[in-house]
């Protein structure tokens, strides 16, 4: 009898995309991947995940991985470098330029998607050792507008709920948010909530997203006028006598200053309408709903923090919460959703220019207090240069030695190409990393440092609602990477700073973290972890996830703040904030008619690094695409699924067009996710304008002018290969991950019997076997290498585009789904296929179609669309 196969055990870890961090079981395969199921005992999502998080198991190749130190040559290529060699050329490298020009030349650029433990050592290097503030992060375009906020009106930034006021609260509104795409397993505990305590949802977006099609109420709100809807609601409040008065006096200052400015921007429901494009009737219900049910928690997002005004909106919504007493308690209070991972973690660590760490400012009494506990040589004492501020610094020549951490600004900051073209003109650039190329990589970085990724990497991450969770590593380290916290402390040790950086573990690390959040506090700031700081390696290794104030017996909690106020004030009080009038930044032009807003999708991740290589995922959106209302469509000569140009005043991208009721006439939106690693031209950061919030120094990357214009392609079609293709300049090219294949979807104005000429620099060294049909413009190509299929092109007509079933029999069947984009991720079901379901009448409800077709019957990230779906069905029939 055979002996039984040992398997190794699940380990216990954390989604590393959105904030809602829910908790994964990984067990390693014989394949060198892993099976991935959600976490049963984790409190974020209790066995739940997204369709991104079930599809974590198709990231986890090393297709396209840096695994060994790489320097920058003469000739501009990278060479292979050991681990010496490159630690020694970033320690002298940043020594020199501090030496020369002084700390304030020196910047790290940090990332949501690090650990704790990560930021932490990078944060005590740069700001303890070095001397230099300048280090920001990418959550600086993520949530810097509400870490702002907090801190004004709590004097810390914090959020005072916890996921479980979702479930008990009897009204949720979700303002600024796609909650349905971009927190999908919190959105479904909010349904649910719905569903079964009959809770009332509201969702306030300029763009009816299928977040909108589960609310009770839409509010289309004009953009930018998000502060005027809450100033409003704050002046109708106080008119309806539903303010809590002892509250207000007893935990709060400067209440009258705030009322009297909400007055003056909206007074009452007619004001409110006309400041915001609403309808007076759609205010008066949210204002009464709001009136009439004390559980109510505020939830806020992108569309709040991606603003020049996203501190005061962030402020308005605290006011309103603040002024019914309705924060701290079951099911009540303003709640941020976190965008990254880990941006919650790298706010407690002082990831942030304008924080120190553990929470501290750069108030004397804080510096003075880090520096001692760090015995810190060379301390910050002032705020440094937030994200734009600090690469238009590079721009300038000014910061002359940069660092960047699993992060991607060539690709997400405004003015994107700009930035790129920035960044060659370093003195010094390193970037750690774990792919070999995108974006910023491709602005030639002197030293490249290969990093773990998830699945390899061991720490902690923070989530929205302050809950500390262990990511555990499941799989070994490839080739010669090493955590992001080891290579700065070994950074740190060829810079003479070996005794303070002599961590052995990223528990180490968590200890010293936890042990600075302590000293000295004595309940000054909310984030306390000093139960945490004698974990023992052990305890740390079983570490449960663990909401913060940490208490002493470290066990979740669901931990609310602030019902009997203590905030992290001198007074203890919370302040009002009286917020500037709204307005955006940049008006639009008859150059620049429409306002360009930009956003995540269901089924990618930032720059598509991970999710990018799932062909389930791709199957969602495979396309970069420009979503518009069908009259501007009209009005712009645009046809839906045809292309168009969208330009700024700062570069330009072509797209394709999606015509969508939901959008709101005069706005356009652009997912963020393509780069010019993945697309001929679809890098929405190219054309985001730089204007930033006064407080957070968060770009408003939802707003920029913009203008769009019809582009013909007379051709298009799709190319697979085994290696990915360069594709002449004059072709649209957008990658699509396809089963142990790059996948292309392309268009060309080159009649197709041109191609071959072409295709033979296409596919170099193969064989072809070519098919050309002159009479109906269709040409296909086979490439063969050793006998084997190497590749192949299929073009024709753009009005009959070949199709993907051309290819099935290569392909396995997956990828993109034949006729729509996929709509359920899990079990590839297209728009068609569902359609053709109602249709037949052999599915009348959502449940039908999960009987039919399998279609949200696993993770239930598609069941808004599929609603969606179904509600559009029934009106057309
Ligand atoms: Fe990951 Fe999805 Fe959970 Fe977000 S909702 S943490 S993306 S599984």
């Amino acid at each position: 009898m055979n002996a039984p196969v040992q398997r190794p055990p699940a380990a216990r870890t954390t989604c590393p995309y959105c904030g809602v961090g829910c908790g994964v079981l990984a067990r390693p395969n014989e394949n060198g991947g892993a099976i991935i199921i959600g976490d049963p005992d984790h409190p974020a999502n209790l066995g739940r995940l997204c369709s991104k998080g079930f599809a974590l198991d198709e990231t986890l190749g090393l297709n396209g991985r840096l695994l060994h130190p790489m320097l920058r040559q003469a000739d501009g290529t990278h060479a292979r470098a050991d681990w010496d060699a490159a630690l020694t050329t970033v320690a002298d490298g940043f020594g020199r330029t501090i030496e020369r020009d002084g700390p304030g030349a020196i910047a790290f650029y940090l990332s949501g998607q690090l650990l704790t433990e990560d930021y932490y050592v990078a944060n005590k290097l740069a700001k303890g050792f070095l001397g230099s503030a300048n280090v920001d992060t990418n959550s600086r375009l993520c949530m810097a507008s509400t870490v702002a906020g907090h801190r004004r009106a709590f004097g810390e930034d914090v959020v005072p709920g916890c996921y479980e006021d979702l479930d008990q609260a009897d009204l949720i509104v979700l303002v600024g948010s796609n909650a349905a795409w971009c927190h999908p397993v919190l959105f479904q505990r909010m349904v649910r909530n719905r569903r079964e305590r009959g809770a009332k949802l509201v969702v306030i977006d300029p763009r009816r997203t299928v977040t909108a099609d589960d609310a009770d109420l839409f509010l289309a709100i004009a953009p930018g006028t998000d502060t005027a809807l809450f100033s409003g609601l704050l002046s109708y409040l106080a008119g309806a006598g539903t303010l809590d008065r002892s509250y207000i006096e007893a935990h709060t200052t400067d209440f009258d200053a705030a009322l009297a400015r909400a007055s003056e921007i909206a007074l009452d429901l007619a004001a409110t309408a006309a400041a915001t494009g609403l309808d007076e009737g759609t205010v008066a219900r949210f204002f009464d709903l709001f009136r009439a049910t004390p559980r109510a928690v505020t939830c806020f997002s992108q569309g709040v923090n991606q603003s020049a005004q996203g501190t005061d909106k962030v402020n308005a919504i605290v006011n309103c919460h603040l002024a019914t007493g309705r924060i701290g308690k079951p099911g009540m209070g303003p709640f941020s959703l976190t965008g990254q991972p880990n941006a919650m973690g790298g706010r407690e660590v002082g990831g942030l220019a304008n924080q120190l760490a553990a929470h501290m400012g750069f108030a004397p009494d804080d510096v003075d207090r880090v520096r001692r506990f760090w015995d810190a040589p060379r301390m910050a004492e002032r705020e440094g240069l937030k994200a734009v501020q600090m690469f238009e610094a590079i721009e300038r020549g000014e910061i002359k030695a940069l660092w960047v951490m699993a992060t991607n600004p060539a690709l997400s900051l405004p003015r994107a190409a700009a930035m790129q073209a920035a960044l060659r003109k370093l003195d010094l650039f390193v970037v750690s990393d774990n792919v070999l190329s995108n974006d910023t990589i491709a602005a030639s970085p002197h030293v490249l440092l290969p990093a773990t990724a998830w699945g390899e990497k061991d720490g902690t991450v923070t989530n929205s609602e302050r809950c500390i969770s262990r990511q555990r590593a499941f799989l070994p380290p490839p080739g010669e990477a090493r955590p992001d916290w080891r290579i700065v402390a070994d950074v740190a040790a060829r810079m003479g700073f070996a005794e303070a950086f002599a961590f052995r573990t990223a528990g180490d690390v968590f200890r010293e973290h936890a042990a600075l959040s302590a000293f000295e506090n004595d309940g000054a700031r909310a984030f306390d972890l000093g139960a945490l700081a004698s974990l023992s390696d052990a305890e740390f290794d079983a570490f449960a996830p663990t909401q913060w104030p940490a208490p002493a017996n470290h066990s979740a909690t669901s931990e609310r703040l602030f019902a009997n106020g203590g905030f992290s004030t001198p007074d203890r009080k919370a302040r009002f904030i009286a917020p500037e009038h709204p307005a955006l930044r940049q008006a639009v032009t008859a150059k620049f008619p429409l306002r360009l807003n930009t956003g995540r999708l269901r089924d990618q991740w930032h720059s598509m690094t991970r999710t990018g290589a799932s062909p389930r995922l791709a199957a969602h959106r495979p396309e970069p695409f420009v979503e518009i209302h069908p009259l501007d469509a009209k009005q712009h000569g645009l046809a839906h699924n045809g292309f168009a140009r969208v330009r700024t005043q700062h570069g330009e991208c072509v797209l394709k067009v999606v015509t969508c009721a939901g959008q709101q006439r005069g706005s356009i939106f652009v997912p963020i996710h393509w780069s010019a690693e993945n697309a001929s031209a679809a890098r929405v950061g190219d054309l985001v304008a730089p204007d930033t919030d006064p407080f957070s120094g968060q770009p408003e990357a939802k707003a920029t002018p913009a203008a769009v214009a019809p582009v013909a392609f007379a051709y298009r079609g799709f190319a697979l290969s085994r290696e990915p293709l360069s594709w002449p300049v004059d072709v649209w090219w957008a990658r699509v991950a396809m089963p142990d294949a790059s996948g292309c979807l392309i268009a060309t104005n080159d009649v197709p019997m041109t191609w071959h000429d072409r295709a033979p620099a296409l596919f170099s060294d193969a064989v072809l076997t070519e098919y050309i049909d002159r009479a109906h413009g269709i040409y296909r190509v086979a490439a063969f290498t050793d006998g084997r299929l190497a590749g192949a092109l299929f073009l024709g007509p753009a009005a009959t585009p070949p199709q993907w079933s051309d290819l099935r029999s290569m392909t396995g069947g997956a990828g993109i789904a034949e006729s729509g984009p996929a709509i359920c991720a899990c079990f590839n079901v297209g728009v068609s296929a569902i359609r053709d379901a109602l249709t037949s009448r052999k599915a009348a409800s959502v449940d039908d179609i999960g009987t039919a077709l399998r279609a949200g019957t696993k993770c239930g990230t598609c069941l808004p669309e599929l609603r969606s779906i179904l509600h559009d069905h029934a009106h057309a029939h």
